[in-house]
């Protein structure tokens, strides 16, 4: 059992993606993939993420703008996102607002813009009683703080790179913590320690693709869902455990984040199934 909680596969319909989309979701099949958890970017890729969950039965989506694409958009884009969750509220496969949150990483962003939108993002989630998923880099606290203003406890705060104690903060608040390819890089230690010492309860897995593709890709290669087997084999080597055991684990730790990954047969064993 095996799940990517955050993957663009919509932007996977590329030359360098043998087959594009049905055969990136094949190869994922084949390793084991059950679920795959889609975030949109903007509005213009909201009916394209639903479409991808209608399609093909594991794929789920997130509906929201990314802080990175915030700048170009005007506040009809919040009230797009507004409409958009309007038009899915009924759908099961809709099971989060995201990709939100904050990136002081990025030179040259407008930061309050940013923000404002990160904020409005919140409290939809909260109006909708969603979880987040979350993109932030260099900006944790200020993430965290939003999220305690807007009483948001559910989500996932993806490629997680803050300190243990930025770590412990958002497990605090409810947050699990997205683990993939930056995890693979020998080199990476601040991210391999927390794979390594943060609670498995609070650790899902993901490979972020197209993005962050880890060590063993050719360079150029785009990242895949498959590699999510792979991931849970480097965690299992940096926690002295094995790569079952993280599987399991961190696809019931997505089951209770998502019930709806259980009620439809992907994500956590439940003892009926068994
Ligand atoms: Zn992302």
């Amino acid at each position: 059992m095996l799940i990517d909680s955050h993957c663009h596969l919509d932007y996977l319909d590329i030359p360098s993606v043998a087959g594009g989309i049905a055969g990136a979701l094949e190869r994922g099949r084949q390793a084991g993939v059950t679920a795959i958890i889609v975030p949109a970017v903007d509005p213009s890729n909201f009916d394209r993420v639903a479409m991808l969950a209608k399609a093909y039965p594991e794929v789920y989506f997130a509906l929201g703008i990314h802080p990175m694409y915030v700048q170009g958009l005007g506040d009809d884009a919040l009230i797009a996102l507004q409409n958009a969750l309007d038009r899915y509220r009924h759908n099961p496969k809709l099971i989060a607002v995201g990709e939100i949150g904050l990136d002081h990483y990025v030179p040259g962003l407008d930061r309050e813009k940013m923000e404002a939108f990160y904020i409005a993002q919140c409290q939809m989630a909260r109006d909708w009683n969603l979880p987040v998923i979350l993109h932030v880099r260099k900006a944790q606290d200020r993430v965290l703080k939003h999220l305690r203003q807007s009483g948001i406890t559910r989500g996932i705060a993806h490629a997680f790179n803050g300190s243990l104690q930025q770590a412990q903060a958002f497990i605090a608040q409810g947050i699990c913590l997205g683990f993939g390819g930056a995890m693979t890089y020998p080199r990476a230690n601040q991210i391999r320690r927390l794979a390594a010492a943060l609670p498995l309860e609070s650790i899902v897995l993901e490979t972020d693709s197209p993005d962050i593709a880890p060590a063993w890709r050719a360079r150029g290669q785009p990242n895949e869902p498959q590699e999510i087997a792979a991931i849970a084999e480097e965690m299992a080597l940096l926690r002295f455990a094995c790569a079952k055991d993280i599987a399991d684990q961190t696809s019931q730790n997505l089951a209770r984040l998502f019930p709806v990954l259980t009620q439809m047969g992907y994500g956590a064993q439940t003892p009926e199934s068994r």
